[in-house]
């Protein structure tokens, strides 16, 4: 085993705090495309809708709708990756670590300790009134209202419901932000799994953990802008990486 390997064992084993840092390619394993490596071309006929679009127009909304519920079609019956397990183990064993996962697609979700999970983007199995603070699961609202002309809220009749994925254009939440921060900054060890860290806000907590000292380790498929700030960049599929560091 190289020491880069070894090291990030060591560091896995160790009692020292962990923020967790994923996208894309995160799910991969779990057969989910890439957003940038699409090669079945999901995303081309799913392209995503900018929130300005969605507020203004009663077209997009639909597309925003069904480009959803297609993401929900193609997640269902995907189970988690390895490397998802791993560090939801590594949560329940100290709720000291944290994981800031930029996917929707809930792969990553920890019963135990939901809250040491935060979803920068939302998630598409809820949906929401942008007006009021009513919610509902994606598909329940949809089955129940999808022969209406536009999605709007049952409960203050004006608002419009959106899937809880947060699009382009769109602010992410408040408070999810503040403890993605916080934990970033409080860590020890900042590992990134699968993210090209090219998305802002997103790649600022890289930057926050690196400013309060934390040891940095990426672990992605290709390179990053951020691979000069890291102690240990391993650039190969996270399969790979598991089965180095099982
Ligand atoms: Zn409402």
């Amino acid at each position: 085993m190289n020491t880069y390997f070894k090291t990030l064992k060591s560091i896995l084993e160790g009692k020292d705090a962990i923020t967790f840092f994923s996208g894309a390619g995160l799910s991969v394993s779990s057969g989910l495309p890439d957003f940038r490596s699409d090669k079945d071309g999901f995303w081309k006929s799913n392209t995503p809708v900018h929130f300005r679009d969605f507020i203004n127009n009663s077209e997009s909304r639909k597309k925003s709708w069904e480009n959803n519920l297609a993401i929900h079609k193609k997640i269902s019956g995907a189970v988690p990756a390895k490397m998802h397990n791993l560090i939801n183990e590594l949560i329940n064993k100290n709720t000291k670590n944290f994981h800031i996962t930029q996917n929707i697609d809930g792969l990553h979700k920890n019963t135990e300790n939901p809250n040491n999970v935060l979803e920068l983007h939302g998630n598409i199995f809820n949906c929401g009134c942008l007006t009021c603070s009513f919610e509902s699961t994606t598909l329940d609202f949809y089955e129940k209202y999808k022969n209406e002309a536009d999605m709007l809220c049952p409960s203050c009749l004006e608002g419009l419901i959106k899937v809880k994925t947060i699009s382009f254009g769109q602010s992410l939440d408040q408070n999810i932000l503040s403890i993605a921060h916080q934990a970033s900054a409080k860590a020890k060890n900042f590992i990134v799994m699968g993210s090209s860290l090219k998305v802002s806000p997103a790649n600022s907590f890289i930057k926050v953990a690196k400013a309060n000292e934390a040891k940095i380790i990426i672990l992605n498929k290709d390179k990053t802008p951020f691979d000069d700030y890291a102690d240990i960049v391993i650039n190969d599929d996270l399969e790979n990486i598991y089965e180095q560091i099982k």
